[in-house]
């Protein structure tokens, strides 16, 4: 099995496969692992899968557990607050976890590396992909030199610019937004200055939203940057310290740790499947951070095709069993993580009078709240999969 990426929808996907017996190759462009700051949530069911696959724990050492996630306006204050607590009895894992993909991707590296089932490639970009009935062949650029290598079955991991998705003419049809987001990290303790703040927080303004997330060590803080806004002005000391400045009246001059200024789209491969090929995370669908559901529907994606692929490479299913992959994982993700993305900016784009007004007939009702904390977690989404059959 070949898997193009090694970032942690691939890594994912060769664990999984490895555990089910599958042998795997991985090619990954890189020199080694990336270390780019980037998805730092974990939502309640995606660690459940990674505890299946023995990585949760390590993860969950590295991170910071979040039961509580809160809503605020700029005009309102505080507009709703929700405890994933209540989710007790469907999952083992009650709480996002706050910790960067680049500690998932050691962990799961580490744990593979040594397995006779795993070989991993660096240096190695997957530039075409050519496919018969029998199997795929993959030319990579490798030290300068074109190199084929074949499989079965290819998973094109390779992130939202997938040269897998380009090379198999898959469309990746949906749009850029015109803005940008811009991600400033200090280590400034903002519990001192915003009493009864939770570690995950969104603040909903017309003018600039800003959304507030803990992770170990520092707090990251999201801003839309307008397109007027040029991208070396957003990036100055400056600006950033200008922004950072509208959180709390009167504090200001933050140290700041790092600032990542990053295009934002929503788009969906037209299909996940093309004969024995496939799309998994960024490489099928992108999305708008907020909610963070990009790296957790990667992995949703990796559980749900490798468990497929392993039981047609064992011999126990057909090759319809793998078309059951792109009709449920395509689905979901245009139900569910397009759309929650996409109202999740709506939001906190507003002055929060009708979203609290929401929030608070979903915090009266038990039954509106379960659902709610099922939907965010995207365990409603994962539900939703299993229903399409
Ligand atoms: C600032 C920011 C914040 C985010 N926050 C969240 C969040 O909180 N929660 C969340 O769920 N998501 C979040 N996301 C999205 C998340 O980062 C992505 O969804 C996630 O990285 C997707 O994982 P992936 O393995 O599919 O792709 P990637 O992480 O992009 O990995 C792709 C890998 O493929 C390699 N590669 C590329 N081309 C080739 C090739 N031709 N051949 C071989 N290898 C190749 C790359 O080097 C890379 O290692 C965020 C994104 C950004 C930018």
């Amino acid at each position: 099995m070949l898997i193009a990426g090694a970032g942690p929808v691939g890594l994912t996907a060769a664990a999984n496969l490895v555990r089910r017996g599958v042998p795997v190759t991985v090619l990954e462009a890189g020199a080694a692992l990336s270390r780019e700051s980037r998805a730092s949530t974990f939502h309640p069911p995606t660690l459940d899968m990674l505890a299946d696959l023995g990585a949760a724990d390590a993860l969950i050492a590295q991170g910071l557990t979040a039961p509580r996630f809160q809503y605020r306006s700029k005009r309102h204050g505080i507009i709703g607050e929700f405890d994933f607590v209540g989710l007790a009895d469907a999952t083992r894992h009650p709480h996002r976890l706050q910790s960067e993909q680049l500690n998932l991707t050691r962990i799961l590296y580490e744990a593979l590396r040594a397995n006779p089932l795993f070989q991993m490639r660096f240096h190695s970009a997957v530039a075409a992909v050519d496919q018969s009935a029998a199997g795929v062949a993959v030319t990579i650029e490798r030290a300068g030199r074109r190199e084929t290598r074949t499989g079965r079955w290819l998973i094109g991991a390779d992130g939202a610019r997938s040269d897998v998705r380009r090379s198999l003419g898959i469309a990746f049809a949906g749009f850029t937004w015109p803005e940008r987001f811009l991600v400033v990290s200090t280590p400034f303790d903002f519990y001192s200055v915003i009493p009864g703040l939770a570690s995950v927080t969104y603040v909903a303004d017309p003018e600039r939203w800003h959304f507030l997330l803990q992770i170990p060590e520092l707090w990251r803080v999201m801003f839309p940057i307008a397109p007027a806004e040029s991208d070396e002005l957003a990036l100055t000391p400056a600006f950033a310290q200008a922004l950072l400045a509208t959180i709390v009246p009167g504090v200001s001059d933050y140290q700041i740790a790092h600032t990542t200024l990053y295009r934002v789209h929503q788009r969906v491969a037209e299909t996940f499947r093309l004969g024995r090929a496939f799309l998994a995370g960024d490489a099928a669908h992108i999305n708008n951070p907020l909610g963070g559901m990009g790296m957790n529907g990667g992995i949703h994606d990796a559980m749900n095709l490798t468990e497929r692929l392993a039981a047609v490479w064992h011999g126990r299913a057909g090759d319809e069993e793998l078309d059951r992959y792109d009709r449920q994982r395509r689905l979901v993700t245009l139900e569910y993580i397009e759309k929650q993305s996409i109202r999740n900016k709506r939001n906190l784009e507003s002055d929060g009078t009708a979203f609290m007004a929401e929030l608070r007939e979903i915090a009266a009702d038990a039954g509106r709240t379960r659902d709610y904390l099922e939907r965010v977690s995207m365990i409603a989404s994962l539900r939703r999969a299993e229903q399409l059959g």
